[in-house]
């Protein structure tokens, strides 16, 4: 059966509240700067442009891209840039918007890069985290959501570049009949 986005796992009235709370938090602890708020490509496209407009101040905004080879839903831990910066960083206070932590790979090798270019100071924020599944603990500034360990799609979520498009998160289920 072809796996399908099923239960709603965070609602579009739960992602608007919490990304209120995230930006204003941002905010606060960036007050009198004007930080470069980077995100990751592709999955925080839609996450990204919800959390700037909650951060009640001045931001600058940049996007970086990485891919994981994966295999199915599961990564295989290799990560490599597919895209880079368009702007020198260094000096600046840097926050990587990223949509989801799971291994913490991909963190690591972000935050990892990004801290050879001497930034001010560098952030994360990540919409969701699945702590369940990690295997290199990386620090997180800022979570929107924890969940269990369950493949999610939806609000810029992906599965084989599928279900971007959904305003809530869902889990990716497999039970229940192919669409005719
Ligand atoms: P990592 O394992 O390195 O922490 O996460 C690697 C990447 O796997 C994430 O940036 C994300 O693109 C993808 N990923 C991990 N869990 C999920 C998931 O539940 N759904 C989707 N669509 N992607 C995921």
């Amino acid at each position: 059966m072809t796996p399908r986005p099923g239960r709603v796992l965070i609602s579009e009235t739960e992602l608007r509240a919490r990304i209120a709370e995230l930006g204003a938090e941002i905010g606060r602890d960036h007050a009198g700067e004007v930080p470069v708020l980077v995100g990751v490509l592709q999955g925080a496209f839609l996450f990204m442009a919800d959390l700037i407009r909650a951060v009640p101040m001045d931001v600058t905004t940049d996007f970086i891209g990485v891919a994981s080879y994966s295999v199915g839903t599961r990564s295989s831990g290799q990560v490599r840039l597919t895209s880079d910066l368009s702007m020198p960083i260094e000096g600046r206070r840097v926050v990587i918007v990223e949509d989801i932590v799971d291994t913490g790979l991909t963190l690591t090798y972000l935050k990892r890069t990004l801290e050879a270019r001497h930034p001010a100071t560098l952030r994360v924020c990540v919409l969701v985290d699945k702590i369940e599944r990690r295997k290199v603990e990386v620090a997180l500034d800022y979570v929107g959501f924890t969940i269990p360990n369950v493949f999610v799609v939806g609000y810029g979520f992906d599965h084989q570049g599928l279900y971007r498009n959904l305003p809530h998160v869902a889990a990716l289920e497999t039970d229940g009949p192919d669409p005719v």
